[in-house]
């Protein structure tokens, strides 16, 4: 199974080949080594696991279960028996305090940890001060404290979406929403200023299309303000979007120019139906790459762009995708880029692609998961999404379940 898949790896590699002037000879980054990958999994938990990713496997499953699920939240039915085992999979716990014990274990084997307050979609000013004094709480943990990589938040847990909207469009406000966007300009500044003064690299993440101008305007004031001699904010690029490549690439010409750092995370982008559905109820043309392939060839250009560019640009590779993340690992080793060179950090989400993470730790890069928490219930929809992920494609094991599967095996031989 691991054969398969290092062969299925390689065979996308030389589908996305490095350019010829960067191949030195130096040995291939590989993610296939299993025993790495679940070395902070006990066999219980990696049985748990197997199970867990045996059920989400199905997509009829999955579909009915969310269904079951949002019911079940709506009549406040008991639910933490049915979900603890997933949710302790893909979540630190249910507060900062209760995840330390999920970045502890992560840390014993070199992969840092990021924060995650997954609160998206907020409304009213208290509710707007309440997820900022969260943000800020997830700052002071990281403070000075080498299990954690960076800090991380939404905008959308900071403003209210349709104010985000309106900015972002015709920018024309009214009195009270110039007053609601001074607020969250400011909580913006305050999470950033904070991260900052305690040394701390923080990401802003990217949300959909009619969101984002907005959340850009603010992400490249923030890293004006505070990336002049060391790169403390990162904005996010999603690369499914056609016009990004060139944002990343005007971005870096900026702050060249202008001598500060472009701090940017790359992500293929995770609103595609939502934005494609918008767009074409608008008679819109998608701001969606027409096709899968487009989007990958974006996501590697900008790797590429990066790692030529890197005194002006810092990147956060934040992809579960095999091909993208050697190509950068094997790209920084081809260019004498020391792995554990800050410039450069690979990310993934907790419970996901372990092999990954744990492979790059051990060969030294800096590599971290996203470790979101918060109350069980709030983390259905995450959850869901996760499982959404994990559900079989034309009748083929998961990623995951295949992994796990072969670890098991491993450890019984
Ligand atoms: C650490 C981390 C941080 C993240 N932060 C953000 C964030 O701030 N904002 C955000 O939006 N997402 C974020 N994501 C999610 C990310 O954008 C992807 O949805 C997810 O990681 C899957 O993409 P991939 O590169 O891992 O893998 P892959 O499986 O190689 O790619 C799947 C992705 O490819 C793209 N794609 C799939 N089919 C098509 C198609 N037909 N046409 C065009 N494109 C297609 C979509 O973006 C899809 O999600 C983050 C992910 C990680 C791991």
């Amino acid at each position: 199974m691991a054969t398969q898949r290092y062969l299925a790896a390689a065979l996308e590699r030389t589908m996305h080949p490095q350019p010829e002037h960067l191949e030195t000879g130096a040995a291939p980054m590989r993610f296939d080594d299993t025993s790495i990958a679940f070395a902070h999994r006990s066999n219980v938990e990696l049985k748990q696991a197997r199970w867990m990713f045996s059920l989400i496997g199905a997509p009829a499953l999955v579909r009915f279960g969310s269904k079951l699920l949002r019911v079940a939240v709506a009549l406040r039915l008991p639910l933490r028996w049915v979900l603890g085992p997933v949710f302790d999979y893909f979540c630190g716990g249910e507060d900062i305090a209760d995840s330390l014990s999920t970045a502890d274990r992560l840390h014993q084997f070199g992969v840092k940890t990021i924060l995650d307050f997954s609160a998206e979609g907020q409304t009213g000013e208290l509710a707007l001060d309440a997820a900022r004094d969260e943000i800020l709480a997830t700052i002071r943990a990281a403070e000075g404290n080498d299990q954690f990589a960076f800090a991380v938040f939404k905008v959308s847990a900071l403003s209210d979406n349709d104010l985000l909207e309106a900015r972002g469009g015709t920018g024309r406000l009214s009195a009270i929403q110039k007053a609601a966007w001074s607020k969250v300009e400011r909580r913006v500044a305050r999470l950033c200023e904070e991260a900052a003064s305690k040394n701390v690299r923080i990401m802003i993440d990217a949300e959909e299309t009619w969101l984002q101008s907005a959340i850009d305007g603010l992400a490249e004031s923030m890293m004006q303000a505070h990336n002049q001699t060391r790169c403390v904010v990162y904005t996010t690029a999603q690369l499914y979007r056609h016009d990004r490549l060139d944002y990343v690439r005007e971005l870096q010409t900026k702050a060249r120019k202008e001598g500060w750092i472009a701090g940017v995370k790359l992500v293929r982008g995770a609103y595609m139906e939502k934005e494609r559905k918008r767009a074409a109820e608008r008679g819109l043309p998608s701001p969606i790459q027409p096709d899968k392939a487009s989007t990958d060839r974006d996501f590697d250009a900008a790797i590429d762009f990066a790692l030529d560019n890197l005194d002006h640009l810092h990147i956060v590779c934040g992809t579960h995708n095999e091909a993208s993340t050697a190509r950068l690992a094997d790209g920084m080793t081809a260019r004498g880029v020391s792995p554990d060179d800050n410039r450069v950090a690979f990310a993934q989400l907790l419970g996901m692609s372990d092999n990954l993470s744990f492979n790059l730790a051990h060969r030294g890069f800096l590599s971290a998961k996203y470790v979101p928490y918060g109350p069980l219930l709030e983390a259905i929809p995450y959850l869901i999404r996760r499982a959404e992920e994990n559900t079989s494609v034309g009748g083929q094991t998961s990623r995951e379940l295949s992994l796990i599967r072969t670890e098991l095996a491993r450890r019984k031989s």
